[in-house]
């Protein structure tokens, strides 16, 4: 993924891509002193930009550190990223780590980086698996109580987790695993929120000790404009057995069907396609609102 063309915005300027490079001695490395974002563009605009970037600061602040450039500025230097490289259709990864300048677990003097890598990413799952619904398994490990770690901030350290457990369910031959939380309720994906569609209502777990994603939102207020209920509660997996239609949702999976969990399996019913297509709808719409706004602006 380092060796190759474009331009990556780290810390204020615009690098080559392949000297986008940080010291191994970095705290980010060591000790997980990191936050992330994953942001998609459609048609060169990013979709809902500060509440990423807003999320990235709120991140770092639950991990004790403050990113040295404000929210509009993040906005901006993501833009420019997109434009540097011509990407219209894509994925913006920003990434905040502590630098190398104190080694140990202290390290409050520490230099915070910020970089901005955007690359052209259609699909997180291929368009067959998207329609006919992926396959997932439980994972080996579970969300942590929120007494246990930073639940709330999209933190490197945390994804520890969901690589172990994507990893395990790939090579079972699945697409994901979905994670239960620490007291074996349904929590999410590795890299996204689930629904649930029972008697044509939608359940969606609290979001008590994972993200409450900016798709999941998103999702809620799609579904509300439809009539449908949204009802946000614990789910054990034992409900899956009464469950007609599973999702997951998120900025790299935006709406995709789930066809099997395990021993159960679900058909993507009009409730999901619904909700797929409005969400493809919204996001194609905000970059055409946007385009016209920047060409009115022009
Ligand atoms: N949960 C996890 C673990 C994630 O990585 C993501 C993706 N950021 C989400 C949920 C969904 O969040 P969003 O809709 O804001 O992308």
């Amino acid at each position: 993924f380092d060796d190759r063309d474009g331009v990556i915005w780290y810390d204020g300027a615009l690098v080559p891509w392949r000297d986008a490079n940080l010291h191994v001695l970095s705290h980010g490395l060591h000790y997980a002193s990191c936050v992330f974002e994953g942001e998609r563009a459609y048609g060169g605009n990013i979709f809902k930009p500060s509440e990423h970037h807003q999320r990235l600061h709120d991140s770092a602040e639950i991990m004790g550190f403050e990113i040295p450039y404000s929210v509009a500025e993040i906005d901006a230097a993501a833009a420019e990223v997109l434009q540097a490289n011509g990407i219209s259709d894509g994925y913006v990864r920003p990434v905040a780590w502590r630098g190398s300048e104190m080694m140990g677990v202290s390290a409050q003097k520490s230099r915070i980086h910020l970089a901005i890598a955007a690359w052209e990413w259609p699909a997180y799952f291929s368009p067959e698996a998207r329609l006919e619904g992926i396959r997932m398994t439980e994972g080996r490990y579970r969300r942590p109580d929120p007494r246990t770690a930073p639940v709330h901030s999209k933190a490197a350290g945390l994804y520890m987790i969901c690589t172990l457990s994507k990893h395990e369910a790939e090579q079972k031959g699945y697409n994901d695993a979905l994670m239960l939380d620490w007291r074996g309720q349904v929590a999410e994906a590795t890299g996204a929120n689930i629904f649930l569609v029972q008697d044509g209502k939608l359940h969606t777990p609290s979001p008590d000790c994972f993200l409450n994603g900016i798709t999941r939102r998103t999702v809620i207020e799609l579904a509300q404009k439809r009539g449908y209920e949204v009802i946000e509660r614990a789910i054990f997996p034992e409900e899956f057995a009464k469950t007609d239609e599973v999702f997951i949702c998120g900025t790299a999976v935006e709406v995709t069907p789930v066809r099997e969990i395990d021993q159960y399996s679900f058909t993507p019913g009009d409730i999901t396609l619904n909700l797929l297509r409005d969400y493809d709808e919204l996001v194609k719409r905000s970059h055409d609102m946007a385009a016209h706004a920047s060409t009115s602006a022009a």
